[in-house]
């Protein structure tokens, strides 16, 4: 408490992206939380995106796991983990330790990650735990090995600062990473950084850079190729670095063979690019997902390690290759060793000296010596019978696996799944067997390490509700169910912390780059109290800057350069299936959308799911802008809105990864997605499968908004559907091949209002119906059907229910009350055609005067591109209209 009796702020993490930003929150004493950016965190200097500046409107108890439930019944702990033991236990006596799996999330903390490894490797015996961050960085970690001995990510955030040129590849930073994008571009602002982006598609990223490569899907490895072989033509080899590095000749020779055309841009553009980032002393080179998730991810990050090793632009200020991890925590899930083909600290698992090391430490009983299943082969497994019982930690593979139908069905015919998370409402926790109450964020305490290795403590400031407890200790309790007392018998997350670090000094005295264990002697307080903190913190060194010195992990300590070839995406367009499908993430949406689903703000970004489409595409298909397109792969389909935009290339189609069964059940993407995995690091390709696209034929299309929470999924003939939050209750949107005979009676079903007063307005001849129903004078819903697509003002009937309005059926504001329109800047909540009536009136000619007008676009940031088209639009608005 401060002297005047509110709440202290408490010091804390962000849970979604990367980027890793430190927070300050403040309980309001109603079992909410205040938010604002740490000024004094390295990551963010204070500075939040708009999910991050959410987050308070996110802990809504709505749908919260509050006890142990098996075969969907309340249960106590007891009950259930006594369970969990005995059905653990009993497949690996009957069946040997292969027998089980756990599958676990970069959202899990450091602590519960670093039980959750020791259970399974150490003490069950097998090594088939795995992770979503294999569909997240598992490419990286398998580059940084091969090239470095070990995952070590060289750079840091500071480098951005420094950097002369920075290159994004696969990435859409603005959206994905904006606090980092924000700091890039204030660099740019203050030292002329220059700024390339290498992405099949444009994004919001695309409009502050200097050049886009719109190259072809799976083309980066002929790239970085043609740019190894331009960089040696043009004498900027650094032969000094180079006595550090090994497979110079072999990779030159292969990125001699390479065939730039494949990339499908222009000459004159690769040679734009390879002359800029030769000119260029410092650059680093920023590459996500879309590197990773490919069926050659592991050879996309080669490729450029080579480039950034050939010239010895690493391990110097402003210079090297820099992932981003896509989630709060997968770099702490790297260094426990939360994936099936690691053991802990960086060491192998098949390195018996470091298995033994580890196995001593542990004092276990038996260790795995080979790699276990990793996610795709895991849920295989499960399908198959060959898993007997698995454990899903708060992550939701029946939507975001590929071939999420067919993991689905997995999911439910394997013997036994225990499923940990914070609410029983998605697709995963649906399947359980046992479901168990997790602490959600802001209740519970341990660690996180974000993209720059930067150790960080997210803070319990809230008590979980009803039985929910931390991952840790559930864990721990399994373990000690399951007869391993002594080594599970953690009290703290701190204790775990200490015990993490300590081993980790076992891996520095084997020299590798994991160590932490100068922080193994945290008491309590200090644990309690610890500061951002990059790691190695070894008793000897603590920060500071890896192979700065041309020391890397290999036994000969050099690094290596790697001939890579490249390989096209697995699967290739064809009559039956002719377009190449990238899936990704929007701005104010996070995975599946548990959290940020809640947000009234968030969800009025972009509010139902959709496909983009290229124009020319559209054409052929006879789609026309708000129409639904249908989408089929050989794994699964979809119906969503279609968007027509250039920003996709012809052929290409791009759709986003958030939606589910809960939201729109029509849209999980996944289900569409090819499960081919990249041999060397097991991850999937889900950037360039194949699908086929029509129009989706529907003979209605509606638009609802209600108080209360709606059942879109109950309405007789509806076919797509997606619901969202407002900041009256909800809305949704609907559709369906069959014609919707009776609009009244799917209003009363789909709203299950029974006694509600009728206003109703229908041209049965034109197929219209528009539908408002009303208790005790005030508006609960309103129905809005029409065979096209639904022309009403969203965002203004969206504030209607709850009110005394008898005017919404005409689906129109009155003439006096401007509507702000589809919602742009998410921090101040400002929509677009607030934003077009001040460019028009106030005559704004740039983003910068839109943000002194109206705020809009000086928050995060990530909205200014969104406020340029606008500007754009009003630019090019014929003088007539
Ligand atoms: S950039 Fe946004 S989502 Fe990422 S850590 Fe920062 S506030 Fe959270």
């Amino acid at each position: 408490m401060t002297a005047g009796g509110t709440p202290a702020e408490v010091r804390s993490a962000c849970p979604y992206c990367g980027t890793g930003c430190g927070l300050l929150l403040r309980p309001d004493g109603q079992g909410g939380l205040e938010v604002r950016g740490d000024p004094d965190h390295p990551a963010n200097r204070g500075r939040l995106c708009s999910k991050g500046l959410a987050l308070g409107e996110t802990l809504g108890q709505e749908g919260r796991l509050l006890a142990p439930q098996v075969n969907g019944r309340d249960t106590g702990w007891d009950r259930a983990l006594d369970l969990v033991a005995a059905r653990f236990r009993q497949a690996v006596e009957q069946h040997g330790p292969d027998s089980v799996g756990f599958y676990l999330s970069g959202q899990m903390l450091s602590e519960d990650y670093y039980v959750a490894n020791k259970l399974m490797k150490g003490f069950i015996g097998s090594a088939n735990i795995d992770t979503n961050s294999r569909l997240c960085m598992a490419s990286t970690v398998a580059g940084h090995k091969r090239a470095f001995g070990t995952d070590t990510v060289p750079g840091t955030y500071e480098d951005l600062d420094e950097a002369g040129l920075i290159v994004l590849v696969g990435s859409n930073l603005a959206w994905c990473h904006p606090v980092l994008h924000q700091r890039i571009l204030a660099a740019r602002a203050a030292r002329g950084t220059k700024l390339v982006v290498i992405d099949p598609r444009r994004t919001a990223t695309c409009d502050q850079a200097d050049m886009h490569l719109k190259l072809q899907a799976g083309s980066d490895v002929a790239l970085f190729n043609r740019l190894l072989a331009a960089l040696y033509e043009g004498g900027a080899l650094d032969a000094d670095y180079l006595r550090h590095v090994e497979g110079l000749g072999a990779a030159l020779e292969a990125a001699f063979a390479a065939d730039a055309a494949v990339t499908g841009l222009e000459a004159t553009e690769i040679a734009e690019f390879c002359d800029l980032w030769m000119r260029t002393g410092k650059v680093v080179t920023i590459f996500s997902q879309g590197v990773n998730q490919s069926s050659s991810g592991t050879d996309k990050v080669n490729a450029i390690l080579n480039c950034h090793l050939a010239t010895g632009r690493i391990g110097k200020p402003g210079c090297g290759p820099f992932s981003v991890t896509g989630q709060p925590n997968a770099m702490g899930g790297r260094e426990v060793g939360g994936l099936a083909n690691m053991l802990a600290c960086h060491m192998d698992l098949e390195n018996a000296r470091h298995r033994a090391a580890v196995q001593d430490f542990w004092g276990a009983p038996a260790m795995p010596d080979r790699a276990g299943l990793k996610a795709v082969d895991l849920f295989r497994a499960a399908g198959d019978g060959r898993l007997k019982a698995l454990w899903i930690i708060h992550t939701n593979p029946a939507v975001t696996m590929p071939e999420a139908d067919a993991v689905s069905a997995a999911i439910k015919a394997c013997d036994f799944t225990v499923v940990s998370d914070i609410t029983a409402a998605t697709d995963t926790a649906r399947l359980a067997d046992v479901l168990l109450p997790a602490a959600a964020w802001a209740e519970k305490d341990g660690t996180v390490t974000n993209s720059d290795r930067t150790i960080s403590r997210q803070r319990a400031v809230l008590p979980p509700p009803g039985q929910a407890r931390p991952d840790w200790d559930i864990l721990a309790d399994v373990g000690r169910r399951m007869g391993w007392a002594a080594a599970f018998d953690y009290q703290s997350p701190a204790q775990i912390f200490r015990e993490h670090a300590a081993l980790s000094g076992l891996a520095g005295r084997f020299g590798l780059d994991f160590d932490i264990s100068g922080l193994s002697g945290l008491s309590d307080a200090g644990y309690d109290g610890l500061a951002p903190v990059r790691w190695p913190v070894s008793r000897s060194r603590r920060g500071g800057r890896f192979f700065a010195d041309g020391r890397f992990y290999h036994p000969d300590g050099k690094a290596r350069m790697l001939p890579v070839r490249c390989q096209p995406p697995a699967a290739a367009p064809d009559r039956k299936f002719p377009f190449r499908l990238n899936t990704g993430r929007i701005r104010d949406q996070w995975h599946t959308m548990t959290r940020t689903a809640q947000s009234p703000r968030l969800s009025g970004h972009l509010g139902e799911p959709f496909a983009d489409i290229h124009p020319d595409d559209a054409a052929d298909l006879g789609v026309q802008p708000a129409d639904l397109l249908r989408l089929r792969s050989p794994h699964g389909q979809a119906i969503l809105r279609a968007r027509i935009t250039a920003d996709v290339q012809p052929g290409d189609l791009f759709v986003p990864i958030h939606w589910t069964g809960e939201t729109a059940p029509s849209a999980r993407i996944a289900s569409l997605v090819a499960a081919a995995a990249d041999p060397v690091s097991g991850q999937p390709e889900s950037k360039a499968s194949v699908a086929a696209a029509e129009r989706f034929q529907a003979s209605w299309y509606g638009f609802a908004v209600s108080c209360r929470p709606m059942a879109p999924g109950t309405t007789p003939g509806t076919d797509y559907w997606a619901l969202a939050r407002t900041q009256t209750g909800y809305r949704a949107e609907l559709a369906g091949a069959a014609p919707l005979r009776d609009p009244e009676a799917a209003a009363r079903q789909l709203f299950a209002l029974p006694d509600a007063a009728i206003q109703m307005m229908t041209d049965s001849r034109k197929g219209i119906a528009r539908v408002a129903l009303h208790q005790s004078g005030r508006l609960a819903a309103a129905l809005f059907i029409a065979p096209q697509p639904i022309a009403v003002r969203r965002s203004y009937l969206a504030g209607l229910p709850g009110t005394c309005t008898s005017g919404v059926l005409t689906g129109q504001p009155p003439e006096d009350l401007p509507d702000a329109g589809p919602l742009v800047c998410a921090c101040f909540n400002v929509g677009a055609n607030t934003i077009l009536r001040a460019i028009e009136t106030g005559r704004l000619l740039s983003a910068a005067d839109v943000g002194a007008a109206l705020q809009a676009g000086t928050g995060c940031g990530s909205c200014r591109s969104e406020i340029a088209a606008l500007l754009a639009r009003r630019r090019c608005r014929p003088a007539a209209e």
